[in-house]
């Protein structure tokens, strides 16, 4: 194909002139027009590496001629100029002169981001200067541009027929001429999702809403794969009623371009979709030499931690100093100013008030990175720790807690331990001044020894039990569970418990009611019997002259037995049930003339549990109160 020989005729160049224009306009993306005509003098003077002129009229109406920056001279030049008339609107805004270079690689170079617009220029050039250097220069171009996958199409709506479109069909790979050269024919080859919108924006430019066609569709090629391109052109002729006779465009090959995007914007839908799962919220965050910042990134979650969203955080970065509390501000400030000075990892913990109430403690973490303009960039992530420290506060409480109780019961075990020693040997010389019948004592000493020896044996007992539950509380209590044959136990009890009851006048006896003598309990014989007698001390003591207490040993289900604790006492008042097994809990009886420490029925909890069994209680004030022991059964052993 010869481009010198398919020239337009002239109001056809000046027609893709002005498309060359707008797309040079698009390319620039701006909007003003004198603004445009500098910025394009400047890119094209870089780019093309070449003198560029600038005929243009200043707003007094006066026309002015710029050049290049880098060229003072503005003399002919070697390979001739390329006059493009710049349009704005349908008006002359003025003429742009391009002296080409003719170094093919320096053209390719700047044929890419220049398509639109030189694929027009060379068809005005051509026309202009047939069989002339520069029309060696439009054919090196063509044959450039169709080499990074751009061709110019010529379309006669009249006839259907599509000027250039066998390059187009030999792109695809077919042969030329094999599809024919209708518009039809191409259509037949347009992916059929798409030609409906295809046509679409080719009415929307002929009805004038759309001042120039523009489309990127799929294509069938040759080997059956779908290839994507845009498309855009113009009506550049119409029939005297205003029917379109003729539309001009170019053609780009985008599939690659267009791989590009569906892959970045998978890439990004990928990352939207990790960072939605990721618990804080991820950033990039750039400070340029100045010390000004903007987020580049903010992931959705934004919102949920800090209540400002990354529309606002994008836009503003001072959006998120405004959540932080006043007096964290500059110590923030100041750990990035530090990061980016040392290019070290950024970690800060500051507070927020949220939703301009909540106050919540947020970490954020960052890695640094200079970048080639010199500015830093951080990526990293936002995290909210307040449920974190909050944890963090109750797991240290509870550490230094144990660690204090610990302390506590080791203490009260080395005392218990020490008081023991010098106590038994004052109950031991208290014994032998009683016994001693070499120095007989008078009837008052003798009282008065007793006493001391009494008081002695309660203060045993005492530091016994405090001994008990030290054990219990640090887990060194050691337990042998055995069958445990309950009438034995209980007939070996009684006798322990009777002297007290009798001072008290208090009865004290085994039920009448018939049991089965075999019934045992899986336990330790010693602990057992050391609750019995602490139920049964209980029993008494929290009696009335004249009372009765009742032992009771029944079957409790099939693999349960249960032993019944009676007594007519005083009862406990239904406030106190709750309290009177915790250590030291004495009720009614704090300061109470009935003597006790208030942890007897403490260790009994306890001693009951580690046996696998549990103690209730059921009392009425004033009526008297029933403790029940039940325990895992055992075959009754034979008494031993
Ligand atoms: P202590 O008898 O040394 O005070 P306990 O731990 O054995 O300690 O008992 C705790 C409290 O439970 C007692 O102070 C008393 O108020 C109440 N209590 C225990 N047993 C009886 C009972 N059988 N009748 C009435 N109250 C009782």
């Amino acid at each position: 194909m010869n481009p010198a020989a398919r020239a337009p005729e002239g109001p056809h160049a000046a027609a893709l002139l002005s498309i060359a224009h707008d797309a040079l306009l698009d390319h620039l993306n701006r909007s003003d027009a004198q603004h445009t005509l500098r910025r394009a003098l400047d890119a094209l003077s870089d780019l093309l590496a070449c003198r560029c002129a600038l005929r243009a009229q200043d707003s007094g109406g006066r026309v002015r001629w710029h050049i290049g920056a880098a060229d003072a001279a503005f003399g002919a030049p070697a390979h001739g100029w390329i006059v493009l008339p710049l349009t704005r609107l349908d008006q002359g805004v003025g003429t742009l002169a391009l002296e080409l270079a003719a170094e093919p690689a320096q053209v390719a170079a700047m044929l890419d981001p220049l398509q639109p617009a030189l694929a027009a220029l060379l068809l005005h050039d051509a026309q202009a200067q047939p069989g002339t250097g520069a029309a060696n220069l439009v054919t090196m171009i063509r044959s450039a541009l169709e080499g990074v996958g751009t061709f110019v199409w010529d379309w006669d709506i009249e006839s259907d027929r599509l000027g250039d479109i066998d390059r187009g069909l030999e792109m695809l790979g077919y042969p030329a001429g094999a599809q024919g050269i209708t518009q039809r024919a191409w259509n037949c080859l347009i992916h059929p999702d798409d030609l409906q919108a295809n046509h679409a924006a080719y009415l929307r430019h002929a009805r004038g809403q759309d001042s120039v066609y523009e489309h990127a569709y799929r294509i069938k090629a040759a080997d059956g794969r779908w290839r994507w391109y845009l498309e855009r052109g113009r009506i550049v002729e119409w029939h005297a009623d205003g029917r379109p006779r003729r539309m001009v465009g170019i053609q780009a090959d985008i599939t690659a371009k267009r791989a590009i995007e569906v892959e970045f914007s998978q890439a990004a839908a990928r990352l939207e979709k990790i960072a939605r799962h990721v618990p804080g919220v991820l950033f990039r965050f750039e400070m340029d030499t100045g010390g000004a910042g903007r987020f580049g990134y903010v992931s959705e979650r934004l919102g949920a931690v800090f209540g400002v969203s990354a529309a606002a955080l994008l836009h503003d970065a001072a959006a998120l100093y405004s959540v932080v509390l006043p007096q964290d501000r500059k110590p923030m400030a100041e750990s990035i100013d530090r990061s980016r000075r040392k290019l070290s990892e950024w970690r800060h913990e500051f507070r927020i008030l949220r939703d301009g109430g909540a106050m919540r403690w947020v970490v954020g973490a960052a890695t640094p990175q200079r970048e080639a303009d010199g500015s830093v960039a951080w990526h990293g992530h936002f995290e909210d720790v307040t449920e974190m420290r909050e944890l963090e506060a109750v797991r240290r409480g509870a550490v230094a807690a144990a660690a204090a109780n610990r302390a506590k019961t080791e203490f009260l075990s080395r005392m218990s331990h020490e008081l023991r020693t010098p106590l038994n040997a004052v109950l031991g010389f208290a014994q032998l001044l009683e016994i001693d019948r070499s120095a007989p004592l008078a009837e008052t000493q003798r009282k008065r020894v007793r006493l001391i020896r009494e008081a002695g044996e309660h203060l045993l007992s005492m530091i016994g039990d405090l001994l008990d539950l030290t054990r219990i509380e640090s887990g060194s209590l050691a337990l042998q569970l055995a069958p445990v044959p309950l009438r034995t136990l209980v007939s070996e009890a009684l006798p322990l418990i009777q002297a007290e009851a009798d001072q008290r006048r208090v009865r004290v006896a085994m039920a009448s009611a018939p049991y089965a003598p075999e019934l045992a309990a899986l336990a330790d014989r010693t602990r057992l019997r050391q609750v019995l007698l602490n139920l049964l001390s209980n029993a008494v003591k929290y009696n009335r002259p004249g009372g009765t207490v009742e032992l009771r040993v029944a079957p409790e289900g099939s693999d349960s037995v249960t032993l019944h604790v009676i007594d007519s006492g005083v009862g406990i008042a239904p406030e106190d049930l709750g309290q009177i097994f915790e250590p030291f809990q004495r009720g009614v009886h704090e300061g109470s003339r009935i003597e006790g420490t208030g942890i007897g029925l403490s260790i009994t909890r306890s001693l009951v549990q580690l046996m696998n069994g549990r103690i209730d209680v059921q009392s009425t004030p004033g009526v008297g109160s029933t403790f029940s022991v039940t325990l895992p059964a055992a075959a009754a052993a034979a008494t031993p």
